[in-house]
């Protein structure tokens, strides 16, 4: 999947440099559509651009997906750096742009919204651009609106999807026939690991049409799941508010005897916000993430440790991510879970089985009366609007797809990697996901933080073959560890 291609001035990029340097590129609409022209930039012209020094990034400009490389060790894999191109591809007149929104909530949709519509805009004079509503389904089923700069003026104050959202109805052929309809040549697609691998089949049809449309995800994800890039939006909002429930957890169980105090935090495969929520907070005993398997029962089990924390502190907090415990949930609860409309599976509660299990062994094992405090703010988490830091990383990722497409770049996504934004191809966020490495150190400093159990004594961490990988999770290489429970 690593790509050659012609770049846009100096002739082909050579993957087979000495130092082993690896361009993974993204299309261009040049590379299908050779006679496209291109026109000056007209950013120079606009007033925030006026008196910006080195105003355009060089097409030979990349970003290293590593920066911490040993002395003489090859330079790796690089990708595109993001930002605004001397030459543009499209006359801001003859643009049609289009924007949806697909999968879940997340805080700082309507940020992203906002910044693709005020950016295109104010930076190239774009006027023409329509919202999608309704995730893909909207392409064929539903009028689009047109979004204005005053339009969308407030919207990055409120929670959602300005545009609603919606799981399933992908109908790649559908989508593409009503983007020829409408004649639109900009999409911007913002989503998760689904959408994207909808943004590949559009891109797919698009080239297989020949039509000079460019395609453009916008990865969103509040579990912070995708690969590659440095961290996704409203993941920090996330760990901000889940404090508050932390917080009124730690209350809760502090003032009363025997208090144990439980949160469930988003995470369906990755435990990032349980993870991080628990750094910041400090007030949390245990943390139970998907990549980190535990016990409850025996020596150095959940119960044990507990019962410890109750003996020596009067109470006790634990957080925990939707995805963890899942096998045990699924166990004890003898059920097969389902998928949701767009094929992804369906989590069963590890909240609320956790909450049971711990109260059904003080109460009838250890005779115990312990008092017992669950809060789950999934819902309130999701629907809040993106706080400060994460308004701002919205606004760079909006005006990065925008430099993209206005550049003729097609079948991408973008983000930071290393703290520079680059444009990434699609595959990179639809064959792998990201997660917390328990064996990286970031792990062992929430260990050292909480001083809880690493539940090793009863769990082997071996290499895991990728046959086996795909039987867990079918399609995908999301772990790369297998943890077996003795
Ligand atoms: P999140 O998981 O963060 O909520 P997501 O983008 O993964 O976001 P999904 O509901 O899985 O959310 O997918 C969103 C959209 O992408 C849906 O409309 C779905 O039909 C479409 N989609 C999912 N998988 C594919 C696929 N393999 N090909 C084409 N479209 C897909
Ligand atoms: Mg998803």
């Amino acid at each position: 999947r690593r790509v050659t291609v012609k770049s846009q001035s100096s002739g082909d990029v050579n993957n087979d440099d000495d130092d082993g340097f690896i361009l993974e590129d993204v299309p261009h609409l040049t590379n299908f559509l050779p006679d496209l022209p291109s026109y000056p930039n007209p950013l120079e012209k606009t007033q925030a651009y006026a008196i910006v020094k080195n105003t355009f990034v060089s097409p030979e400009d990349t970003v290293a997906e590593n920066i911490v490389v040993r002395k003489g060790s090859p330079s790796g894999v690089h990708f595109r750096r993001a930002g605004p191109r001397e030459k543009v591809y499209f006359t801001p007149e003859k643009v049609r742009a289009s924007i949806v929104t697909c999968g879940g909530l997340c805080p700082g949709i309507n940020t992203v919204i906002r910044e693709i519509v005020c950016g295109l805009r104010n930076m190239y004079g774009v006027e023409d651009v329509l919202g999608i509503q309704g995730g893909y389904r909207g392409f064929y089923s539903q009028n689009t609106i047109k979004l204005t700069p005053k339009l969308v003026s407030d919207i990055h104050k409120r929670g959602g999807t300005f545009l609603q959202t919606s799981r399933g109805g992908h109908d790649t052929k559908k989508i593409v026939d009503n983007i020829e309809d409408r004649g639109i040549n900009q999409v911007y697609i913002i989503g998760g690991d689904g959408t994207h691998k909808g943004v590949a089949a559009i891109y797919e049809e698009v080239v297989k049409r020949g039509l000079q449309v460019a395609v453009v995800g916008i990865p969103k994800t509040i579990d912070n799941d995708i690969a590659v890039i440095d961290k996704s939006f409203g993941f920090d909002t996330a760990v901000e508010e889940a404090q508050r429930a932390i917080n009124a957890a730690h209350v809760e169980a502090e003032c009363v005897e025997n208090g144990v105090g439980i949160v469930k935090l988003m995470g369906r495969y990755s435990g990032f916000i349980a993870m991080f929520a628990t750094l910041a907070s400090r007030d949390v005993d245990c943390c139970l993430i998907p990549e980190s398997p535990f016990y409850l029962e025996g020596q150095g089990g959940l119960f044990e440790y507990i019962e410890q924390r109750l003996k020596e502190n009067g109470h006790v907090l634990i957080v925990l991510a939707e995805g963890a415990g899942q096998e045990y949930v699924a166990h004890s609860m003898q059920t097969v879970n389902g998928t949701d409309a767009s094929g992804n599976r369906l989590l069963l509660d590890s909240g609320l089985w956790l909450t049971q299990q711990v109260k059904d062994h003080f109460t009838n094992v250890r005779k115990m009366a312990i008092n017992m405090k669950y809060i789950d703010p999934t819902y309130m988490i999701r629907a809040i609007p993106s706080n400060a830091y994460d308004n701002i990383y919205c606004t760079l990722l909006a005006q990065s797809a925008v430099h993209g497409t206005m550049a003729g770049y097609t079948g991408f996504t973008v983000g930071p990697v290393n703290s520079r934004h680059a444009y990434i191809p699609i595959h990179r966020v639809t064959e792998m996901t990201n997660t917390v490495k328990v064996t990286d150190r970031m792990w062992a400093r929430l260990l050292a933080s909480t001083n809880q159990p690493s539940f090793l004594q009863k769990c082997d961490i071996l290499p895991l073959e990728r046959n086996v990988l795909s039987m867990k999770y079918p399609g995908s290489k999301r772990q790369k560890l297998l943890i077996i429970v003795k």
